[in-house]
């Protein structure tokens, strides 16, 4: 290069004479794979300018110059403007014009470019050099008076708005057309354009109290401090808050030779991807507009044309278009977002990134790119985010549904991904049937409970307002692949007005609503969806593939039938983490008999000749129905392990409640009424007060049930290990692991592994038949990670139940703390994150550490794994690959995702590193 950008610097007279940093690169040598010193913009550049590829001159001002500038309080650092003037004049040199140049002007672009893209976001400035003077230079040099006209006219606007902060001059433009007749600004005469600049110009004089300047330095340098400026404005900031992007990256300015797309017939702007960004499609895909600058693209004034116009308009500027397209995916080894212009048939590139692109695109495009030889599967792996496997896996709202259907009513939690439209209702029982009336429904509740579940199966979607990402609702809702917004607490829910309010709109019960569980906003009306197909998804199958072969720890699901067992493992889930029997507990035509059995159990009407039997009777029948339950999730999964919890509830959750009751046997009470049926409903009242707790999450609970009512576990470990029986001698291959939840002591293990033992030999002595199975426990309290060595002196397997584990390892309740107070910490970085979300390392991990080294130290072979709902999360599938555990448990839904996240994790890397 002739010209030392450095001497600036030089003159600059550092009197420690050190050199001052280098803060401007000249395109041909910058370094062009430092995007976080040149900006994508810049290093794009470089590295084209650098290919040989037909780039304008240009040079870059770095993001560090930009920061050095915001310290400053707005400043050039020392060396930078004599490093720009020194770059300039280089430009010019290869150009062959000068910036201000009356006879021969160059007009330059003023760009901003950060490391991540933020369209639109930040400022840029065209057509910078003219001025009275060199407007008629323009004018000579391209022999065309209505083009330099033109161009003037496009920079007092811009130059205007964003450098001198004036508004309303897009409106005087318009306004301007308006009366000269003409709908398009091409339709302006050179004599109509001078006039309408000379009135911009006044317009901006008459803002600012300064006339508009006309030396051509001094629009530069208020350019560059424009662009840098507004790295800083509310926009921009507004945009890295939203996608996490650090404040301190600073953007580059980007000063570039001017060439024009608006030189008439044979000149036109485009941009374009070098694979359709929405489907992945090897296909280049773009838009084009001849006889126009970007701005006019991007503003709208004129429609675009579809880029294969542009093979049609000039096929040898386009084949040399989509030749250099090629080399630059070559170059970066993915799909890239380009800018080009051509010029009076001459074609230029001006941007070169890495498209952004949908979910579907990313899979389709890294398979693509693998069977081309571009990349390896780990690089395949490498750039597929979990949200992307999201995306492709869950109905999406239709993107100009969305668009057009304008602001969300309210926003909660997205608790459980993709989009749901349907009626709104407010309670299950309407629910259930609406839904069994083929209608489609959105249940919508203050918060769930157990008792909702009926309701809850058939919705298609669920909204609450309260609670948070591991509340009733959001747990149930994932498991089923439903769509679910929790705590949504700026929608007011009146269950008994049959009516919620958001900001200022109240709708009824049946009255449509939208939900998008992706993003936590809800809509009111009927948004349209658009389905995955998931098995005919080759290529996610092919990557998820990858991710399989590579793999360290497995990933199972957390499924109570065989419908999700089925889903599950139809998504790759090599087993059952958790089935929660109680939910079968809650079945159409159980809750009798459960009720039975909790009213007649041991203890509850203790001394009554019949209660024995009656507890017996509904044992029975819950054992047949459980045996039928068990049966059909075993065979779905048959040859691969199912892990069947036993109740784990407090029992109160399958009676009424306490104050319907009440209600109930007061009105009963106040019309006289007497008898039987009286009697009934005041006995349940009774067994519900007694069974009253004041903590019950910390109570009656968990194999605290087993140890009280040993014959209820019994029941349903003779269930299971029937249906195994049943299967095996059908001669299939069921591996069924009965798993103790809530387990605290080696005494608790010991006697619950007895008790359980026993059962399961009665089954063996009575079929004749003996099938391999385990007896294992949940690690849901901190106590149990510390005395792991005792637990599994008995227990054959772990499994971490991380909802329970982090409730009481932080304290927090894992229904009400995020709807109360996490949110906060976490906005606040009191919290780093929701460690109901993602397993916190330190503390909650740091258990599970414990438990595993002592876990494994008193039995080698323990199979640990986790099935709370951080099983799906991806950070904490990489946490758990890191100490070793034998699989995750998630949701069937998200079973892609963790088999992803498991893959990735094996090769090393977490959703963090990217
Ligand atoms: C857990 O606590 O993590 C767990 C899986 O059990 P549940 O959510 O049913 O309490
Ligand atoms: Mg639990």
């Amino acid at each position: 290069m002739a010209v030392d950008v450095k001497q600036g610097a030089a003159t600059d007279g550092q009197r420690d004479g050190s050199t001052a940093d280098q803060w401007v690169f000249m395109a041909e040598d910058a370094p062009a794979t430092n995007r976080d010193l040149l900006g994508g913009k810049g290093a794009g550049l470089a590295a084209m300018t650098q290919a040989g590829l037909p780039v304008p001159p240009a040079f870059t001002i770095t993001t560090a110059a930009c920061n050095a500038f915001q310290a400053a309080g707005g400043q050039f650092p020392a060396g930078l403007w004599d490093q720009t003037l020194a770059a300039l004049k280089h430009i010019e040199q290869k150009s062959g014009r000068v910036l201000g140049d009356a006879a021969n002007p160059l007009l330059v672009s003023v760009r901003s470019g950060a490391r991540e893209s933020m369209p639109g976001m930040m400022d840029t400035v065209l057509n910078l050099g003219l001025n009275d003077e060199t407007v008629n230079g323009l004018a000579r040099l391209t022999n065309n008076e209505r083009f330099a006209w033109d161009a003037y006219r496009r920079f007092a606007q811009m130059f205007g708005r964003i450098v001198l902060n004036v508004e309303g001059l897009d409106k005087a433009f318009d306004e301007a057309k308006k009366s000269a007749g003409v709908q398009q600004d091409t339709e302006l005469n050179a004599e109509q354009l001078r006039g309408i600049t000379q009135q911009l110009k006044r317009t901006v004089e008459a803002y600012t109290g300064k006339p508009f300047p006309t030396d051509v330095k001094a629009q530069l340098e208020l350019a560059i401090k424009a662009v840098f400026s507004s790295w800083m404005g509310k926009r921009a900031v507004d945009y890295r808050n939203q996608f996490k992007i650090p404040h301190d990256l600073g953007t580059a300015v980007n000063v570039v030779t001017m060439v024009f797309g608006n030189m008439g017939d044979d000149s036109g702007t485009g941009v374009a991807f070098t694979r359709d960004p929405s489907t992945g499609a090897r296909e280049i895909y773009g838009e084009f507009l001849p006889n126009a600058q970007g701005e006019d693209v991007v503003a709208g004034i004129r429609t675009p044309i579809k880029i294969s116009g542009m093979r049609d308009l000039w096929p040898t500027v386009y084949h040399q278009f989509e030749e250099i397209a090629g080399r630059l995916e070559q170059t970066y080894k993915d799909a890239q977002d380009l800018e080009f212009t051509v010029e009076r048939g001459k074609l230029y590139m001006l941007q070169t990134r890495n498209a952004k692109r949908t979910g579907k695109a990313a899979v389709v495009i890294a398979v693509q790119m693998v069977a081309e030889g571009l990349i390896t599967k780990d690089e395949a792996l490498r750039r597929i985010q979990p949200t992307h496997v999201q995306q492709i896996l869950v109905p999406q709202f239709d993107p100009d549904s969305r668009k057009r259907a304008g602001a969300p009513i309210g926003k909660g939690l997205a608790a459980s991904p993709g989009a749901a439209v349907g009626k709104i209702v407010f309670d299950p029982d309407r629910s259930a049937t609406m839904a069994a009336a083929g209608e489609p429904v959105i249940l919508t509740r203050k918060e769930t409970s157990p008792d909702d579940f009926h309701g809850m199966a058939p919705a298609v979607g669920i909204l609450t307002s309260r609670g948070g990402s591991s509340s009733h609702a959001a747990v149930v809702a994932r498991q089923m692949g439903k769509p679910c917004i929790a705590g949504a607490e700026e929608i007011d829910i009146d269950v008994e007005g049959r009516k919620l309010t958001a900001n200022g709109t109240t709708l009824h019960e049946g009255d449509w609503i939208s939900l998008d569980g992706t993003t936590g906003e809800v809509f009111a009306g009927r948004l349209a969806t658009s389905e995955p197909d998931l098995e005919q998804d080759r290529e996610l199958a092919t990557l998820l593939g990858w991710a399989d072969d590579v793999h360290k720890i497995d990933v199972r699901a957390n499924a109570d039938t065989p419908a999700e067992a089925t889903r599950a493992r139809m998504l790759g889930a090599t087993g059952i983490g958790l089935c929660r029997t109680e939910h079968m507990f809650r079945e159409e035509g159980r809750p009798p008999f459960v009720q039975e059995m909790i009213l007649n159990a041991p203890g509850a009407r203790r001394g009554e000749p019949d209660a024995r039997r009656a507890y017996n009777a509904a044992l029975d029948k819950l054992e047949e129905f459980q045996l039928g339950d068990f049966y059909g999730i075993l065979e779905a999964m048959d040859g691969l392990p199912v892990i069947i919890r036993l109740i784990d509830p407090p029992l109160h959750e399958f009676l009424p409640k306490h104050e319907r009751l009440l209600v109930e046997v007061t009105e009963m009470r106040v019309r006289g009424q007497s008898g039987a049926e009286l009697e009934e409903k005041e006995k349940l009242l009774q067994a519900v007060e007694a069974l009253h707790e004041q903590n019950p999450m910390l109570g009656m609970r968990g194999c605290r049930l087993g140890i009280m009512f040993p014959e209820i576990v019994q029941m349903q470990a003779r269930a299971i290990i029937g249906a195994a029986v049943r299967l095996k001698k059908e001669g299939k291959h069921p591996i069924p692991e009965i798993m103790v939840p809530l387990v605290g002591t080696r005494q608790e293990m010991q006697i619950e592994y007895d008790t359980l033992k026993q059962a399961v030999d009665q089954v063996f002595a009575q079929s004749g038949l003996e099938v391999d199975y385990k007896i294992g426990t949940m690690i849901e309290l901190p106590r149990a990670c510390l005395v792991a060595d005792q637990l599994a002196e008995k227990a054959e397997f772990f499994s971490f139940g991380t909802n329970d584990l982090t409730q009481t390892t932080y304290g927090y309740s894992r229904d009400d703390a995020e709807g109360k107070f996490l949110g906060h910490y976490v906005e606040e970085a009191i919290l780093p994150f929701n460690p109901f979300e993602t397993i916190d390392p330190e503390g909650v991990g740091g258990l599970m550490r414990i438990a595993v080294e002592r876990g494994r130290a008193a039995r080698s072979d323990l199979e640990v794994g986790i099935c709370g709902e951080h099983g799906g999360d991806p950070a904490s599938v990489a946490f758990c690959n890191e100490i070793g555990l034998d699989y995750v448990s998630c949701a069937p839904g998200r079973v892609p995702i963790a088999r992803l996240a498991a893959g990735q994790a094996a090769m090393g890397f977490t959703p963090s590193d990217r």
